[in-house]
């Protein structure tokens, strides 16, 4: 060693993460498992109408768990009015109070707030409620609330600081313009309510809204549900239509403008086609925006660090350990560019990273046939494979498409909504007829994608549907029994309602 001794760098924390959500706590509190010196920082810059919340990110409280939540109320408008053919009366009006709904939704992620934290404590991580940007290759800053700056280092860092709700860049967005970020903790019923964007966040708060009884207009710049499979989207949207929520087609708005101040107050919003010059113009007591998210990637000092990101989206490229092109930094999440943005995703991630670091393993988070759920009024459930993708990769003569309406008994008393149930399976017929897409639209219907993805993950195939006994009556029994090929033309509806 010619007479100098090796000094390993000595840091303040094995590991600080960067962004308290589903990803970064679930490695946080992995690594800490494995006794590493480990450190969240997280901290909600507030939305441009104030609004921030508590610790555990956007699922937990502007995400999947009050969005869940507000669904259920939507559907227990359905179950109140379907009541009445199964023998329940009741002779006070029925309404729906949204302070009371929100208060319980609130006081349940306030709940899981303090949870999280306790949790935290328990397991020795160190939590700063801060603001954290690279301000050199192995330090952060963390800036609190009141602007107090500290400066740590560490020897890696995860960076999960997740997305927030896109603008629209037109005046008076910003000022009158409600995001998901403010909805879930909107102190007043938006009435009226404008929602723009085609996005799973755009339709299912749309859903939830009209469900609850308010009057729901929806503005498309193009297609629905961009990414999915349109099939199913476009059945989506038309059980949205005939359910009361209107949707003007080819619109984006270009001025919001504010009538009356209130709660909800009076917003003139004005919209241009896409298609020639028309402009409307319409009143709304409130316009949600739901255009899309940004990964929160541009104002955390990445280059002070040398991490690349891609510049045109923000996201941020690693290889298939979640590591960035600088070695010690990882990154997971809804910032990971060609990943699903979802909960259990970056959970996944995060905690197979964290064990690979420190634990000697090898696993790899596997991102091939992730089921997902979007909860619109008719929900649907899908894994693998959308229609088109399928088609393109493999080749239609190489696709075999199986499907069927079906009608959910429970409907069938109060002579709802037949022939609006549908369930899909694409197989690829060169390998034995593996099942590569599942698609369901029906009620309960991320329950029963669940399952089905744990027999795709296994190599399910046609024929083993066909040789599993159905459970009866259920939505799912119709996945034992799909002899309809697409390919045949064969009548899928039910006949008699
Ligand atoms: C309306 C809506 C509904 C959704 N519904 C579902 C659903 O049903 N199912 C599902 O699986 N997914 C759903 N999602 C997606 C899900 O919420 C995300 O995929 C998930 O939260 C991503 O986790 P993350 O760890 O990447 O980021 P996040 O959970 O967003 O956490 C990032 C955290 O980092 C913080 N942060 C950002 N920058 C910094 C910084 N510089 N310093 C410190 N902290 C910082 C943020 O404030 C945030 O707390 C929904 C999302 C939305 C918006």
């Amino acid at each position: 060693m010619n007479g100098h001794t090796l000094v390993p760098h000595s840091y303040d924390y094995d590991l600080i993460v960067i962004g308290g959500g589903s990803g970064g706590l679930a490695a946080a509190k992995e690594a800490a498992k494995y006794e590493k010196k480990v450190m969240v920082l997280d901290f909600v810059t507030p939305t441009p109408l104030g609004n921030s919340w508590g610790l555990g990110g956007t699922c937990v409280n502007v995400g999947c768990i009050p969005k869940k939540l507000m669904h259920q109320a939507a559907l227990l408008g359905q179950a109140l009015q379907d009541s009445r053919k199964f023998g329940w009366q009741f002779t006070e009006e029925v309404k729906h109070n949204w302070m009371t709904m929100t208060e319980s939704v609130q006081n349940y992620i306030g709940s899981l707030n303090w949870g999280y934290r306790v949790a935290l404590r328990e397991k020795k991580v160190t939590y700063e409620n801060a603001y954290g940007e690279f301000v050199g290759p192995h330090t952060v800053k963390a800036t609190s609330k009141r602007g107090v700056e500290k400066l740590y280092t560490a020897e890696r860092f995860l960076i999960a600081t997740g997305e927030r709700p896109r603008y629209l860049g037109i005046p008076g967005d910003k000022e009158y313009c409600i995001s998901s970020d403010d909805l879930f903790s909107l102190p007043y019923c938006p009435g009226k309510t404008l929602v723009v964007g085609a996005s799973y966040v755009a339709l299912e708060c749309a859903g939830f809204l009209a469900g609850l009884g308010l009057d729901v207009t929806v503005m498309v710049r193009s297609i629905l549900l961009r990414g999915f499979d349109q099939d199913m989207a476009n059945k989506i949207g038309e059980y949205m239509e005939e359910h009361g929520v209107k949707f003007i087609r080819e619109f984006v708005p270009i001025k919001v403008e504010q009538i009356e101040e209130g709660t909800p107050g009076r917003l003139k919003v004005t919209a241009k086609s896409t298609k020639d010059d028309q402009i409307i113009e319409e009143e709304y007591n409130t316009m949600l925006l739901a255009i899309g998210r940004d990964a929160c990637t541009r104002k955390i000092g990445l280059d002070k660090a040398g991490v690349k990101i891609n510049e045109k989206t923000g996201k941020i490229p690693v290889n298939d350990m979640e590591q960035t092109n600088v070695p010690y930094i990882y990154a997971i999440g809804d910032i990971l560019q060609d990943r699903l943005e979802l909960t259990p995703v970056a959970i996944q991630a995060g905690r197979l990273l964290v064990q690979r670091l420190y634990s000697g393993s090898t696993t790899k988070c596997d991102y091939v046939n992730v089921p997902t759920t979007v909860f619109t009024p008719l929900e649907y459930g899908a894994c693998g494979y959308s229609e088109e993708n399928a088609i393109q990769k493999f080749g239609e003569e190489n696709i075999e498409v199986y499907h069927s309406h079906f009608w959910p008994l429970e409907w069938t008393v109060p002579s709802r909504d037949n022939n609006k149930c549908y369930a899909k399976i694409i197989c690829n017929i060169q390998d034995n007829e593996r099942v590569i897409g599942f698609h369901v639209l029906g009620p309960n219907a991320g329950e029963v994608t669940q399952g089905f993805a744990a027999a795709m993950k296994c190599g399910l195939t046609k024929e083993q549907l066909d040789s599993t006994i159905g459970i009866h009556p259920v939505c799912a029994e119709v996945f034992t029994t799909l002899s309809i090929t697409k390919r045949s033309g064969e009548n899928t509806l039910q006949s008699g309602c």
